[in-house]
């Protein structure tokens, strides 16, 4: 890395090294930023770089919300609004124990370049709370959702940031916050996306990270003269993504093979066929139960769970073609990747947000598979509800052929501008840099143009 980049990174990290998540992310970041250093003048370079590490401004604040006993409970939530040089913040809401700032920081730093290469005009932005919705009742999840909209409600709006759902905030908890936003500030506006068809939603929405996920994925293969068809996908995660990641590789002619949740995985050497999903997307999205019940029901399958004191995951340990991490950051380590390599995986697409650790994303690079950075293979999701948001403005909804059109359209233009920044500045199909820096040259440029 040169001086100059170093030095920013050196400046992070000093401010506050106890953001590990975030400063993992800055790191992947100017690592592929450092190719541009020869073609900025070093003064723009360092000033751009310095804002962008920095956010323009994070809320935290506090849930109180009664649980089903009447007691009081008390959570932290945050808005980390990250970047608005092209457009209002736009991002997700997290729920879930881990939730700090740090992983909030990575989040919304993420989400500014993922957001940009989308083409449309949004900024990035990340929030949630270490709430855990798991085993609480709808009533208790409603409550804590109505207090939580309470406070944020200040710091949103329809053209200022607009949040949506992220892990453990779905079509549930997206129409209890919509509710309280309405009943407090009686108006019917997008200020979230991610809504039920039936109250201001986008068709293809919950679709649209999986599916996104996957037409990038075919991009990158037609390119090397490849194709999902007739291929074996490990899948993680059983999740929105998951689902209709292993959904859209179903309609391409893939055979996906495996699940997880955060208690174990599941891997079925048969192949998660049509039926097998639909009892899936009712376990996990009906049901709420978990991913271990599928063994019970398909008995082919085999369940093994998890457990924290091996140093590999036997998911990523299993032989397949292609791999789609759909869970959540970090669940490809050094060692996963090794055994990924070994049996000869070709592509990983990264459902999740930074899935793979820093080693990891050397190890790929190094055995030249084809890696999709969730910035660039994942953001489908943000995408439609950029579509969302224009959608509420007109006031209309779009059928979902039109949707899901535009939808296919925008993850072709991400292959190409990724595509194309890596030959130009880094290595022919290094996306990893190519997303990077794609990104990172409309969000500096709109920076510039509006002074500091
Ligand atoms: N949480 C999703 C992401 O990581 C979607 C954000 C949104 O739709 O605003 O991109």
């Amino acid at each position: 890395m040169h001086e100059a980049t170093q030095q920013i990174l050196d400046h992070v990290v000093q401010v506050d090294p106890n953001q590990p998540e975030f400063i993992q992310a800055v790191t992947s970041f100017m690592a592929s930023i450092d190719h541009l250093v020869d073609d900025l003048p070093q003064i723009v370079y360092h000033k751009v770089l310095d804002r962008m590490v920095e956010p323009e401004r994070v809320i935290m604040f506090r849930v109180p919300w009664i649980d089903d006993d009447g007691q009081l409970q008390i959570n932290r939530a945050f808005r980390v609004q990250m970047n608005s040089a092209i457009g209002p913040y736009k991002g997700g809401l997290r729920f879930h124990p881990s939730v700090n700032l740090s992983i909030l920081k990575f989040l919304a730093f993420e989400q500014t370049f993922k957001n940009s290469l989308t083409g449309l005009a949004m900024g990035g932005g990340k929030g949630g709370s270490d709430f855990n919705p798991k085993g609480k009742s709808d009533n208790e999840v409603m409550r804590f959702c109505q207090s939580m909209m309470t406070e944020l409600s200040r710091h949103i709006g329809e053209d200022t940031d607009i949040p949506a759902g992220d892990i453990g905030v779905g079509s549930r908890e997206i129409g209890y916050l919509y509710g309280q936003y309405r009943r407090m500030k009686n108006r019917s506006v997008g200020i979230l996306t991610g809504k039920g068809p039936s109250y201001g939603g986008s068709f293809i929405r919950p679709e649209a990270t999986g599916y996104g996920l996957v037409y990038l994925s075919a991009a990158i293969l037609e390119a090397k003269g490849k194709s999902l068809q007739g291929k074996t996908c490990l899948v993680s995660g059983s999740g929105n993504v998951a689902q209709y990641t292993a959904e859209k590789l179903l309609h391409m002619g893939a055979t996906p093979i495996s699940f997880s949740d955060s208690s174990g995985i599941l891997i079925d050497p048969s192949g998660i066929d049509e039926k097998k999903l639909a009892f899936v997307k009712t376990l996990k999205n009906v049901r709420r139960g978990r991913i271990s019940e599928y063994a019970q029901q398909f008995k082919e399958a085999t369940y093994i769970p998890h457990n924290d004191s091996e140093d590999a995951n036997p998911l990523w340990d299993v032989k397949a073609d292609y791999a789609f991490p759909c869970a959540t950051q970090n669940e490809i380590n050094a060692n996963d990747a090794k055994n990924l390599v070994a049996n000869g995986i070709s592509l990983v697409g990264e459902g999740a947000n930074m899935p793979t650790t820093l080693e990891a994303d050397a190890i790929f690079k190094e055995a030249g598979v084809l890696h999709a950075p969730g910035k660039a293979a994942n953001a489908g999701g943000v995408a439609v509800s950029g579509l969302e948001m224009a959608q509420n403005s007109q006031k209309l909804q779009w059928t979902a052929e039109q949707v899901d059109t535009q939808l296919q359209q925008i993850m072709r233009n991400i292959y190409t501008s990724i595509s194309q920044a890596a030959e130009k500045y880094s290595t022919k199909d290094n996306f990893v840099d190519g997303a990077n820096i794609a990104g990172f040259l409309k969000v500096s440029d709109a920076m510039i143009a509006q002074g500091y």
